[in-house]
């Protein structure tokens, strides 16, 4: 199998008084060892939906993926139990959220949740697990590591509990590492700092990354392949250079407009005007986008795009670059 992660036609559901709606609609895409993939989109997208849906992290209450497949190194995780998907879980697969506070459990100390991990999910032993923890956090970049493991969560900055985070998380030396916003709580010099922490550790460890953000600086600098979201659906995919250097989506193209410019003394952000639709109120056919796109024509409410390749490994979701339907622009193909 060439892909680690192949995510096929992913429907994400959540009920609502009855009603069944979803926040991920049709979504495929896939990971390669070692890859680095960025998905992309404001929030309400289904970003995170996807991710806790990989992950079997969905609330149970109301949420079910209702088709389509998730294939880890070719094997469905969507029909394991939760015995099966623990042993996966924090093993071949980790995870790292925004908050890592919420992650981190408040009442133990940080030695022994690095601990907990080792002796569920490897063969180390007593004598060495300590030692363990802490060789993972100056992996990590602490260096009071054997202080730290002695602490809890709340005696951490921040950042300090992000890289405790990626700590746990790399313990089993895992093939994939979920990201989800894995900076977006930090401040502008810690985010920087965890995101190299990231591209060396993806190193070292010799993982794939699967980086959830809405941040396309985050996504310029770290991602090889890029699937930008938007209303639930894939709009554009393809590697960095091209989402950068030929974005083709509209809706990729006004996200790359409102990149705050790092120099400008005050960040001017130039929202895309609208909001995401929610769940309750996505257009029933049509484009998704078709509210907020600045060349949207009237065949936009009537058809709906598909996802179809305008150059080899380069898709989009839009008329605009469907030969088949009405508006097609000739240069593209
Ligand atoms: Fe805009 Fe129409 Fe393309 Fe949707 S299909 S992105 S509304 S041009
Ligand atoms: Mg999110």
């Amino acid at each position: 199998h060439e892909a680690l992660l192949e995510i096929k036609d992913l429907h994400t559901g959540f009920d609502i008084g009855g009603e069944t709606f979803h926040a991920v609609k049709g979504v495929s895409f896939s990971v390669k060892p070692k890859e680095v993939v960025c998905v992309v989109g404001e929030s309400g997208c289904g970003k995170s939906v996807m991710s806790l849906s990989i992950m079997d992290l969905l609330p149970k209450h109301n949420g079910k993926i209702d088709k389509g497949q998730i294939l880890f190194k070719g094997k469905d995780l969507v029909p394991l139990n939760d015995k099966e998907m623990n042993k996966i879980r924090g093993k071949d697969i980790s995870m790292i959220f925004q908050e890592p506070m919420t992650a981190l459990n408040p009442v133990l100390t940080i030695g022994y949740q690095i601990e907990e991990v080792l002796f569920n999910h490897t063969s180390t032993r007593k004598e060495e697990i300590r030692k363990k923890s802490i060789s993972l956090l100056k992996q990590v970049g602490i260096s009071r590591a054997e202080q730290i493991v002695n602490e809890y969560p709340h005696q951490l900055s921040g950042g300090m509990r992000q890289r405790v985070m990626i700590a746990i998380a790399i313990a089993c030396q895992p093939q994939l590492l979920i990201a989800d916003e894995p900076t977006t709580a930090l401040d502008v010099t810690v985010q920087a700092q965890i995101l190299e922490l990231i591209k060396q550790i993806q190193d070292e460890v010799g993982m794939a990354v699967l980086l959830i953000t809405h941040d396309l600086g985050v996504v310029a600098e770290l991602a090889d392949q890029v699937v930008v979201m938007y209303a639930g659906q894939v709009v554009e995919q393809a590697d960095a250079d091209r989402i950068f250097y030929n974005p083709q989506h509209p809706y990729t193209k006004s996200l790359l407009g409102s990149i705050p410019k790092m120099d400008e003394r005050v960040e001017v952000l130039n929202t895309i005007k609208g909001i995401v639709p929610s769940l309750k109120n996505m257009p029933q056919k049509g484009c998704r986008f078709v509210d907020r796109c600045p060349v949207a024509m009237d065949a936009c409410r009537e058809i709906d795009p598909l996802l179809g390749e305008t150059e080899k490994g380069h898709a989009v979701r839009c008329i605009l670059y469907d030969a088949s339907k009405p508006g097609q622009k000739a240069e593209v193909r």
